[in-house]
């Protein structure tokens, strides 16, 4: 936590805001500024400036994709963009941006932030893409797809697989 870090207090709920995820280690919220409807803030909890430095870096990203696409469904985009700095306020963060038909965006959007719309407008954005979050969550039976460990590797090796090894490794 850093004192002065508007989004360290934003993690400390010193500060509010129009949450759509949050977990452990990560946090989504409104962009007060959006440049598009169901612009979204995707940050670690954890006060880093740049995004490289974000440990878990590979499950940093999979938040920003599971928020990206439970906007698009939401709110009918038909894509996103995701950007990334970590200068305006230096706690990194990903921006997903959701991109609509004819939005008059060009192909990366000019950032510039636009107004922030009612509290019940953006109350009202933010309930809908957290209602989306859910579908998008990885499942139980895909995550263990994903943790196949070192042993069931070796157990799906045959005979041959394993003598072209060692032979590889001149062990035979
Ligand atoms: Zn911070």
């Amino acid at each position: 936590m850093t004192d002065d870090c508007i989004f360290c207090k934003i993690v400390a709920k010193q500060v509010p805001s129009f949450t759509v995820y949050e977990d452990e280690k990560f946090m989504a919220f409104l962009d007060i500024h959006p440049n598009s409807k169901g612009h979204t803030l995707v940050i670690p909890k954890e006060h880093t400036q740049w995004t490289w430095e974000v440990p878990n870096f590979g499950v940093y990203w999979e938040v920003a994709k599971i928020v990206a696409l439970a906007a698009m469904k939401s709110l009918d985009a038909k894509w996103v963009n995701f950007l990334t700095a970590g200068l305006g306020v230096p706690h990194s963060h990903i921006h997903v941006v959701p991109r609509f038909e004819n939005d008059g965006q060009p192909e990366f959007p000019t950032m510039i932030g636009g107004k922030t719309p009612d509290e019940n407008e953006m109350k009202e954005i933010a309930e809908k893409i957290r209602v989306a979050i859910p579908e998008f969550l990885p499942k139980k039976e895909e995550s263990k797809v994903e943790e196949t460990t070192e042993e069931e590797t070796k157990i799906q090796l045959s005979k041959e697989d394993i003598a072209w090894l060692k032979r590889q490794a001149g062990l035979e």
